[in-house]
């Protein structure tokens, strides 16, 4: 074969065809193949049916080196792709009696009389390895092959632990491949375009390199990648691109802005509180699916209606009534109050336009205002955000803790963490 090893994945699940459940194992198993270096060529979808689960593994078989199957190997009727597996190899399966013997104890101890059939989990292809579950029942099974054939349960917390325990460190002993070298780099406050101008330019002088832009809602994702053998074009691309984008780069790491805000406020040993008016929550919930975000995050109001902002927030009723709600006095004074009333060291603030509805000449949808205040000065931002209204609210949300980074670094006068 010429070129890296190519990986096929099939995930079988009439759920994804059926009943639009999203196929996450099958991005999580491309990503892994791919890190190791492996080429994924091929994702099927199939439904619970014997006959196309068997036809999509032969044809995965006849493309590949290297197959993953996600799903159906419970203990339910519409669990076939032991049955599948088995005809597209055209081996028996053959019932473990280590295994049912662990099944039929651990159901036991849980007090549970199962039907017998549930002991088709112990029904093992002729000649595979068996791959250990530890989250779940189902094990997994391996054949070597070649082709090489790895069989994983579909429940996403168990395929997550068992291929990077089970199944990885047997395919590294057949595929020698040394894995790509890989860089991202997380950027906020410029839109794609602007990120495309700065660092299009650049892009002529890298060798042997390739990147890729994405743009999400608030936030840009620069992916650079490099030949296992090529670290230095890699280190003087990144080097590049820190110079072009300079402060706007917030990561060297594929994480969200509220990890990067958290890392910072851990650092600088600093607390936060929100006021959040057209986001209503959604910036405090974004700073909470962080871990341990409670060492900094005080909390917040969500004050949606004047009359909370004036009553909770100390919002005066005449700036409302000057200004409007939508306004950037309106914000600042929301970050005061709520920094007043929480006792922060830090606060942020949102008001604005979410629309669809509500928008005016003066006031379109899109307008929001983002706000800081800290014990060393204010800031506040007024932007025109493009988009449908969960995409405005995200915006909104994502330049909140942009504001926030770029006010405490320049407070420090340091580069941006
Ligand atoms: P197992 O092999 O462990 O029996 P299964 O696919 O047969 O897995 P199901 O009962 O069909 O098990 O699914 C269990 C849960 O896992 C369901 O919530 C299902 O939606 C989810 N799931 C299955 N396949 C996928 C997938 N490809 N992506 C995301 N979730 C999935
Ligand atoms: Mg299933």
């Amino acid at each position: 074969v010429i070129g890296p090893p190519r990986a096929a994945v099939v995930v079988v699940g009439s759920e994804i065809l059926l009943d639009a459940r999203q196929d996450t194992n099958g991005p999580f198993i491309e990503q892994a193949l791919g890190g190791e270096g492996y080429a994924c060529i091929l994702r099927l979808i199939v439904g619970d049916h014997i006959g196309e689960i068997a036809a999509a593994i032969r044809t995965a078989l006849s493309r590949a080196e290297i197959v993953i199957v996600s799903g159906g190997l419970g203990p339910t009727f519409d669990d076939l792709t032991r049955e599948a597996c088995a005809d597209a190899l055209g081996v028996r399966l053959e019932r473990r009696a280590d295994i049912e013997g662990v099944l039929r104890e651990r159901l036991r101890r849980r007090g549970l009389t199962p039907p017998e059939t549930v002991y088709r989990m112990a029904d093992v292809l002729q000649g595979a390895e068996v791959l250990t579950n530890t989250v779940g029942s189902a094990p997994g099974q391996f054949v070597a092959g070649p082709p090489a054939l790895a069989l994983l349960p579909g429940v996403p917390a168990e395929l997550k632990a068992m291929l990077p325990a089970e199944v990885l460190p047997r395919l590294r002993v057949r595929f020698a491949c040394a894995p790509p070298l890989r860089t991202v780099l997380k950027i906020a406050g410029l839109y794609e375009s602007e990120v495309e101008a700065r660092v299009a330019p650049l892009m002529g002088a890298w060798t042997g390199l390739e990147s890729t832009i994405l743009a999400a809602p608030g936030e840009v994702t620069l992916i650079l990648r490099a030949a296992a053998n090529d670290a230095a074009a890699l280190e003087r691309a990144r080097g590049d691109v820190r110079q072009a984008l300079g402060e706007a780069i917030y990561a060297e790491a594929d994480e969200g802005i509220e990890i990067a805000v958290g890392r910072l406020l851990l650092a600088r040993g600093l607390t936060l509180a929100t006021a959040e008016s057209c986001t209503a929550g959604m910036l405090g919930a974004m700073i909470t699916s962080v871990p341990g975000s409670s060492a900094y995050y005080l909390g917040g109001a969500v004050a949606y209606s004047n009359r909370i902002k004036e009553g909770w927030l100390d919002v005066p009723p005449d700036l409302i009534a000057a200004r409007g709600a939508v306004s950037e006095e309106a914000a600042a004074s929301m970050a005061r109050g709520v920094r007043r009333f929480s006792g922060s060291n830090l606060a942020l603030a949102v008001t604005g336009v979410a629309g669809p509805g509500g928008g005016t000449l003066e006031k379109p949808v899109g307008r929001v205002h983002v706000a800081f205040a800290a014990p060393w000065g204010e800031a506040a931002r007024t932007l025109n955000l493009p988009g449908d209204r969960e995409m405005i609210r995200m915006r909104s949300c994502r330049a909140a803790l942009d504001l926030l980074r770029r006010e405490i670094s320049r407070a420090r006068g340091g580069a941006p963490a």
